[in-house]
């Protein structure tokens, strides 16, 4: 799927929010791999490559995803399902014009109120790893975020819920999603710790956000046999894939390093 660059997008500023989040994360540095290129502190330097100008950007859009493709690819995600979808969406759609140009950068990028749209390669990650098996036909996100990766997700799999705790975020996915007629992707606006009870079991969870612990709402709410992935740990993170075995029987696995914005309780209107 591709669009034109000319969107009409609720006027947001980039810089807005940088959170009250954990020490160290910001809406600029979290939703990332940790490699040893990336302990250096988050700056200008951070950004890699160099960007067209936003105005080219609709013509370049989809060789510049394809240039992420191959990125990915080098990065070690090999699924072409995942690959395809993240060819499909226009990742420029879900952030603020004024950061349009970085789209395709190697980064995530803040989408205000102190949250991120993660980095790509987190992406491809997270929902690689519920793939590895078989494929889910029914997906939660916990944390919306711009929508970016349920749009991908949709690509992917045929019933997709996903649930958002800031009003705001939730909104924007909402009119985001409509406007690229992804309207398959079912939203929620609430606390995602507690899970969506009202549309389990799930045969995957995937969770943009970080807590000291994987909530044990989200864990009862995978099918036997689904897939969980999560961020897990406060200073230091890690991915952790859990896969549902029996009825009271969770088996876990760690993943990469990594850093995520904080997986809070409640909601914020
Ligand atoms: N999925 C996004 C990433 C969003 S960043 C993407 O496409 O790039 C993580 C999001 O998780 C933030 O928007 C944050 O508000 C949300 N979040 C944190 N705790 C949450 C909770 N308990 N329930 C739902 N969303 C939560």
């Amino acid at each position: 799927m591709t669009r034109p660059f000319a969107l009409h997008l609720p006027t947001r500023d980039p810089r807005a929010g940088t959170g009250r989040g954990l020490q160290g994360i910001t809406a600029k540095n979290s939703n990332t791999r940790i490699s040893a290129s990336r302990l250096a502190p988050a700056g200008p330097a951070a950004v890699a490559t160099r960007s067209p100008s936003s105005d080219n950007l609709g013509l370049n859009s989809e060789r510049l995803r394809a240039a992420m493709i191959e990125r990915l690819r080098s990065q070690g995600i090999t699924d072409e399902r995942v690959l395809g979808a993240m060819q499909a969406i226009a990742r420029h759609a879900f952030v603020d014009e004024a950061l349009a140009s970085r789209a395709y950068d190697d980064a995530a990028l803040p989408i205000g109120h102190g949250q991120t749209i993660s980095q790509p390669w987190v992406v491809a990650r997270m929902i690689s790893a519920v793939c590895e098996q078989s494929l889910p036909t029914r997906i939660l996100e916990v944390g919306t975020g711009c929508g970016y990766q349920a749009a991908v997700m949709a690509q992917v799999f045929s019933q997709v819920y996903s649930i958002e705790r800031i009003r705001a975020l939730y909104d924007m996915a909402k009119d985001r999603l409509r406007e690229l007629r992804l309207t398959r992707v079912r939203l929620s606006f609430g606390d995602g710790m507690l899970g969506l009870p009202t549309a389990t079991p799930f045969d995957a969870i995937v969770v943009a956000a970080a807590g000291v612990q994987i909530p044990q709402a989200l864990l009862n709410q995978l099918a036997i046999g689904g897939v969980l992935i999560a961020p897990e740990g406060l200073g230091a993170q890690r991915l952790i894939r859990v896969q549902r075995t029996g009825p009271a029987k969770w088996v876990r696995e760690e993943l990469e390093t990594v850093r995520f914005v904080p997986l809070k309780s409640g909601v914020q209107s």
